[in-house]
């Protein structure tokens, strides 16, 4: 029999999964083996750990480190087909998903997957002077911007134009901006501090802006404030209650108050993706569509919206948009459809259990938060490397990281630190023209 006809005979149900990050990865991994033909679609070939991004961006690992072939990882389960493509729509009528070259994939049951992207609060045109970790060409780019800027902060002859080249501006006072800030002071006063003749990056300049009244607003107040702390021992000027203004080619403005930086990186706030557009549905504020205790969506049949794209509330609030939350909605639902398919039961509805935010300072300083009980230094920082290097996706991966880090950890040496041609035409940076 050809492919074609053979499809044709193929009576089993076709479910397409939009996003291969950690929802829609999860409930591909419980489909496998089930009586259906399932099709998972992301425009890269990769699924990625977002949460280490940071890492990248501040030289601490590479690239390949925390992604790993999607087609590699689903390679076991004959049922899953994974195809490489963007998606630009949905045609719920004819229940198509609609791809950028002009292609479709039919389905019975569409699971959407496609998490968020940065939002500049109305300022679409401060994106290309502040990238945010999301993307590894993101990641990339931040990294190229910080060292090019000390690379040019090393010949130049005016001392104005050098301070400002070695000045970094984080905004956004939420993990990912604690995080970068912390992993951008470690690189600035280790990692480069012995490796330039005429430039000491110890004196660097690091500033972290949240325009609300404390940093980690998701976190209790001791644990934000313990942050807080931290990164002001790592010498990071962390200023709250003040919004940035402008952000452009010489840096940014802040409550009035110009401050000329070389490299100026965005993590403020995220919007979730277009998915709510394609189906022509309503969202919330963040873009987020409204699903059903089990994930679906009221008014289209076989839909459903997992991760960051949805909006789940338990109680009085929206679960967060969270890696654990996504992953754990993937395998749930996942689950629950291979069990529907063989035995015909009801999809139940969804319950999350609370593993513990955290986010990171720096060596030795880590914030954890269960909800019922708060861990902070140390203990905190252990349990966070444990954790992100088990839930890596792949053994090598796991092994590269944790050698890379305990390296990290006796030398303070990181080791990606390359500028690479190829991190987009403005690697080099945004020059910094005013002084403060
Ligand atoms: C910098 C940063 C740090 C974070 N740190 C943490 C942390 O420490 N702990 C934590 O729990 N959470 C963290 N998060 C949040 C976490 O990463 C997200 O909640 C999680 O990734 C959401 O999973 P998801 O499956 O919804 O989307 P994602 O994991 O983002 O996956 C979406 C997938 O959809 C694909 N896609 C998107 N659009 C299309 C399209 N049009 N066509 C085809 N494919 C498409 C993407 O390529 C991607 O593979 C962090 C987020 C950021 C940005």
């Amino acid at each position: 029999m050809t492919d074609s006809a053979a499809q044709i005979t193929d009576q089993r149900p076709r479910i397409v999964i939009v996003g291969a990050g950690f929802g829609g990865l999860a409930c591909a991994k419980e489909l496998g083996g089930a009586p259906a033909r399932v099709t998972v679609v992301d425009r890269r070939n990769y699924h990625l750990f977002v949460p280490l991004l940071y890492q990248v961006a501040t030289a601490a690992l590479s690239p390949a480190d925390i992604a790993r072939p999607i087609r590699r990882i689903l390679s076991k389960d004959a049922n899953i087909d994974v195809v490489m493509g963007e998606v630009t729509g949905f045609d719920s009528a004819a229940r198509q998903v609609k791809l950028r070259d002009g292609g479709v994939l039919p389905y019975d049951k569409l699971i959407v997957a496609t998490g968020s992207e940065y939002s500049y609060f109305g300022h679409p045109e401060w994106a290309p002077f502040a990238p945010g970790p999301l993307t590894l060409e993101d990641a990339r780019r931040i990294r190229a911007r910080l060292l090019t800027a000390f690379e040019r902060a090393e010949t130049c002859g005016d001392p104005a134009e050098r301070s400002a080249l070695m000045t970094v501006v984080v905004v956004g006072g939420g993990p990912t901006g604690v995080e970068m800030a912390g992993a951008v002071a470690e690189l600035t006063r280790h990692a480069l501090a012995r490796d330039f003749r005429h430039i000491d990056p110890r004196v660097a300049h690091i500033y972290l802006i949240e325009a609300g009244p404390r940093l980690l607003p998701t976190f209790p107040d001791s644990l934000a404030q313990y942050a807080r702390t931290a990164l002001e021992k790592l010498g990071v000027m962390v200023t709250t209650g003040e919004a940035v203004e402008t952000i452009d080619a010489a840096g940014v403005v802040v409550a009035g108050r110009r401050i000329a930086a070389g490299t100026v990186v965005w993590g403020a706030g995220v919007k979730a993706s277009p998915a709510g557009r394609w189906l022509g549905l309503e969202t919330d504020r963040a873009g987020r569509i409204a699903v059903n205790p089990d994930l679906s969506v009221a008014g289209l049949p076989g839909v459903f919206v997992l991760g960051d794209s949805a909006s789940l509330k338990e109680g009085d609030a929206v679960l967060p948009a969270l890696a654990q939350v996504a992953a754990q909605q993937g395998t749930h639902l996942g689950r629950a459809l291979a069990a529907q398919l063989r035995t015909g039961q009801p999809l139940p509805p969804f319950k999350f259990h609370n593993r513990g935010n955290t986010a990171i300072v720096g060596r030795n300083a880590a914030v954890f938060d269960f909800g019922w009980a708060q861990l902070k230094g140390r203990i905190a920082w252990m349990l966070w490397a444990l954790i992100h290097v088990y839930l890596l996706v792949g053994f090598d991966n796991r092994i590269r990281v944790a050698i890379q880090w305990f390296w990290l950890y006796i030398t303070y040496q990181r080791g990606a630190r390359l500028i690479m041609s190829d991190s987009g035409p403005d690697a080099a940076g945004p020059r910094a023209a005013e002084t403060r």
